[in-house]
């Protein structure tokens, strides 16, 4: 007699016709699963081929014993507490034991035990089906001991690790790298950073994952309080396999990211000591050169006015006495001769390289040059540093003279006697496109009508000729036109004066 598939037939089928009872005891007993039936009491009725394989006992050792005598005692009471409380419901209930073989061997059984009730719905088996998971459990753990020492090694390694998937969500990372979240204060520095050095990235990784990589590449990250730090950064991709379903028969994993973010702050500040040293020398220097050059042209400057005097003078006397007219434009040649060769020996300013600068960097440079006149000055300095500034093409000497321009300009207008407010705030900001420097100053402020006239060359509102020749401010517009920025002057919050500067993101130097 064959089999009838079930789902074509249309009225109740028995069972029994269509697979005869022996098939059930074949089944069960050839099952490569430990099957065992018992009474309510547990007491062994059944057991199968795989039971008898598993446990090592004859059949004749164990019927009409309980279960019990495949345990080891030492599964602790409340397992078996649970089993019997869900069996006495009537409910099926599955879970792990220590059971031990004939042999006095252990092993760990994975068992699910299904009340067999009749059909008045009194109970009269057990079915008790278990397997051994010993290698399984044994696998599991093994795999759990690995990851959790990763886990351990990642967590107390001295640098931060974030691992992104493809869509850049953060799939693993470590302390180190939750103490940068609290750091940098933002919500996933990962991003910021690939934002900063790897432009793009997020397109990239989907598409072709591996153009993300890059390795050591380093940024400055100010912070309000406490000393900038450096980081090095790299990337490299790694597969990661899916857990889900639906990729359990897919070979490859997809690409992730993974960001090794290491702090060499400490190196850096010995290699920042000695080229603070150096950049200080070279200010010096260029400012020396910077004080004879403007001495020179104030000179040159100053000089025209009574050589134009004199030319004046010589059209008058012309008709009136031509021989002193004459003397006079003697002299005159003579005199301009002088300015001439004055003007020739006027240094000029060294043509600087254009590089990758960061403004923070440069800031920070200038405040360190001018701490000393700022503390015998008695200001306090509010350093609001913007924590992530993108690169600015320019020329950093250029630049650093600039602000300690403005900087110094700040210092000698609050630094009057009497004058007591003596703040100076200064912040770096990413304002759309362009970078923002603000030097507010508590000092009197720049009257309005000043505040264009400031920048034109050899204009001083400072008394005590000789020490201001006025070319300070227009210096400065001149530098920050050179970089294609603008710079203004404008009331401060506290009265004082607030120098505005901004350059452009993309802006080339001229
Ligand atoms: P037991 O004296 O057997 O019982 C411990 C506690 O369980 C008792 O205090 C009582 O509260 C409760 N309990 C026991 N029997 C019953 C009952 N009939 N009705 C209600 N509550 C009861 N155990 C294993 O260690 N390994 C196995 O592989 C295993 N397979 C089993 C398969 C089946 C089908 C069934 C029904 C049970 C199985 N057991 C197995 C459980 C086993 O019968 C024992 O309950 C268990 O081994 C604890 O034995 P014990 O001598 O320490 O305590």
């Amino acid at each position: 007699m064959s089999a009838q598939p079930l789902a074509h037939s249309t009225a109740p089928i028995e069972l029994a016709t269509i697979l005869p009872p022996e098939v059930y005891q074949q089944a069960v007993n050839q099952a490569e699963l430990a099957i065992s039936i018992t009474d309510p009491k547990a007491r062994i009725l059944y057991a199968n081929e795989c039971f008898l394989r598993v446990t090592g006992y004859q059949l004749a050792d164990i019927v009409g014993q309980n279960q019990s005598l495949l345990s080891n005692r030492s599964t602790p009471s409340t397992v078996y507490g649970e089993m019997w409380t869900a069996l006495s419901a009537r409910r099926p209930w599955s879970g792990k034991l220590l059971n031990k073989k004939k042999s006095g061997e252990l092993y760990l059984a994975e068992l699910l035990v299904t009340p067999v009730l009749n059909p008045a719905g009194e109970l009269t088996h057990y079915l008790g089906m278990h397997r051994d998971v010993t290698e399984l459990h044994r696998l599991e753990k093994t795999v759990r001991n690995q990851k959790h020492l990763i886990e351990s090694v990642i967590d107390a390694a001295p640098m931060a690790f974030a691992l992104l998937d493809p869509t850049g969500r953060i799939v693993l990372d470590n302390q180190e790298y939750k103490k940068l979240v609290t750091d940098m204060q933002v919500r996933e520095p990962a991003h910021h950073l690939l934002d900063l050095l790897r432009p793009g990235w997020r397109e990239t990784l989907l598409g072709d994952a591996e153009r993300c990589e890059f390795s050591s590449r380093e940024t400055r990250m100010d912070r309000t309080a406490g000393r900038a730090r450096w980081l090095s950064v790299s990337a490299s991709c790694i597969d990661i396999h899916s857990d889900c379903a639906d990729s359990y028969f897919c070979a490859g994993g997809q690409p992730g990211l993974l960001l090794v973010i290491s702090d060499i702050t400490n190196l850096r500040e010995e290699q920042e000591r000695a080229r603070g040293a150096a950049l200080k020398a070279s200010l010096a220097e260029e400012e020396r050169t910077a004080a004879i050059r403007e001495g020179l042209s104030a000179a040159v400057f100053r000089l025209e006015e009574p050589l134009n005097v004199m030319a004046s003078a010589i059209s008058v006397l012309q008709r009136r006495d031509p021989a002193s007219a004459e003397m006079l434009r003697h002299a005159l040649e003579n005199s301009r001769e002088h300015v001439e060769s004055l003007r020739q020996v006027i240094p000029q300013s060294p043509q600087e390289m254009v590089i990758s600068v960061n403004l923070n960097e440069i800031l920070r440079d200038v405040l360190e040059i001018c701490t000393p006149r700022l503390l015998n000055a008695g200001i306090t300095v509010d350093w609001q540093p913007s924590p992530i500034l993108p690169p600015l093409y320019g020329r950093p000497l250029q630049l650093r003279m600039l602000f300690k321009a403005l900087l110094e300009n700040a210092i000698e207008a609050m630094n009057v006697k009497g004058w007591l407010r003596r703040e100076l705030q200064i912040s770096s900001q990413l304002v759309d496109d362009c970078i923002r420097i603000s030097l507010l100053d508590s000092g009197p402020g720049i009257p309005e009508e000043w505040r264009h006239k400031a920048f034109e060359p050899f204009f001083t509102a400072k008394s005590g000729v000789g020490k201001h020749i006025g070319t300070g401010l227009s210096r400065a517009q001149q530098v920050v036109a050179d970089h294609g920025g603008i710079i203004d002057l404008d009331e401060s919050p506290s009265g004082g004066c607030a120098a505005i500067v901004e350059f452009r993101i993309d802006g080339d130097p001229i």
